[in-house]
């Protein structure tokens, strides 16, 4: 076990609350609190990673059923009024949207205390600096593997050079602390884990372990290819002597550990085998203007249907408290019959 908090929880927990409250925090029945935001701007994306979607036929959104910057911008305002702390700006490849600064520069000054987002890196280092300016604090960049040819082979278009030289960039811009996010898929990148470790080590850099989920558009997903958390942390462990740092009651889904010695931090996310679920604070909002209260869930409301038939704010309030009111204890993979979401990642923002 890399941690005792984490409580996975079956779909079927007893003891829910019956009334949807109209007011006070963005509360589901279960009790969790909704606080966190990711926020997706686009389902379009200049790379391929074999873990996210096919190199071809990939279908987009029609550019009509994609939210504008001024529908955005709204629900994140009402979002905000409902209690919402923290955003992620993400995709798809958030940096491809056109005048994505200008957007970040109208989220941030609606008063969140976090404005982050995740990319591929692949066009950061152009923009990191309108980034902070516009009010961007910080960003988690994608990065499978530390080898040049095994990581265009991961992600299937661009280049490693050009991810590292973002990194740096963006650190030289203040959009720190930098994270890196590594999917580990067992027989392609599972022998760079001290490899990853020993970078973050090097650079201070936070690097995330993510294990592959059920989410990849081309259905491929296979148990067998995720690597464990504790795997990686017995792995890392046994060389560098790791420190939990997690707080129980943090909501992150990431199980963090220092390095024994001082010398930088690593993060876990196990959403597979150690589910966060009971104390997911998370909503979502996809590039079509659908509220999920769950990655692994179909349910979705829409707040453009609302917006374009001339809906109110109160009545986008409504539609986000009942998109949260309705989440599912638990994302139930590791139960019978679980289905994966017709959505996959990139479609719903990671
Ligand atoms: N395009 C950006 C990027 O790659 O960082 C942001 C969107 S991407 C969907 C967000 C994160 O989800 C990335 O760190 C990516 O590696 C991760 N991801 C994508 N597909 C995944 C999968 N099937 N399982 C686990 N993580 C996945
Ligand atoms: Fe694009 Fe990110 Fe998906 Fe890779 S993980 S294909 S970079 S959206």
């Amino acid at each position: 076990m890399t941690s005792a908090v984490r409580i996975g929880i079956s779909r079927s927990r007893p003891e829910a609350r019956s009334e949807m409250p109209l007011v006070g925090p963005l509360v589901d029945r279960y009790g969790r609190v909704h606080d966190d935001l990711r926020l997706s701007v686009t389902d379009r994306c200049n790379l391929r990673c074999v873990y996210c979607m096919p190199t071809e036929g990939m279908t987009f959104l029609p550019r009509a059923e994609v939210l504008s910057f001024e529908e955005i911008v709204r629900v994140a305002g009402v979002a905000r009024s409902l209690g919402v702390r923290s955003v992620r700006i993400t995709g798809g490849e958030p940096l491809v949207r056109r005048n994505i600064c200008d957007l970040i520069g109208r989220i941030a000054a609606l008063g969140f205390g976090d404005v982050a987002l995740t990319t591929n890196g692949i066009l950061l280092a152009a923009l990191a600096e309108d980034l902070a300016s516009a009010g961007l604090r910080r960003v988690n960049v994608s990065c499978d593997s530390l080898r040049p040819g095994r990581f265009s082979a991961i992600r299937r278009r661009g280049e490693l050079d050009v991810v590292l030289g973002a990194m740096a960039a963006a650190e030289a811009a203040g959009l720190t602390p930098l994270k890196v996010n590594v999917v580990l898929l067992r027989g392609q990148n599972d022998d760079e884990i001290a490899d990853f470790a020993d970078f973050a080590r090097q650079t201070g850099r936070v690097v995330r372990f993510i294990e592959y989920m059920p989410l990849d558009a081309e259905g491929h997903w296979d148990r067998d290819q995720l690597v464990p958390g504790h795997e990686v942390f017995e792995r890392i462990n046994a060389r560098w002597p790791l420190q939990a740092m997690a707080d129980p009651s943090d909501p992150a889904p990431a199980d963090r550990f220092r390095f024994a010695d001082g010398q930088g931090e690593i993060g876990l996310i196990s959403t597979v085998t150690e589910p966060f679920c009971g104390t997911c604070n998370r909503l979502r909002l996809t590039a079509d203007g659908a509220i999920r209260n769950c990655l692994f869930s179909d349910a979705e409301h829409s707040v453009r249907d609302v917006m374009r038939a001339g809906g109110t704010d109160e009545d986008l309030a409504r539609t986000i408290r009942e998109a949260v009111w309705g989440k599912l204890p638990g994302h139930g993979i590791n139960e019978p019959g679980f289905l994966r979401p017709v959505r996959s990642m990139s479609m719903i923002g990671g």
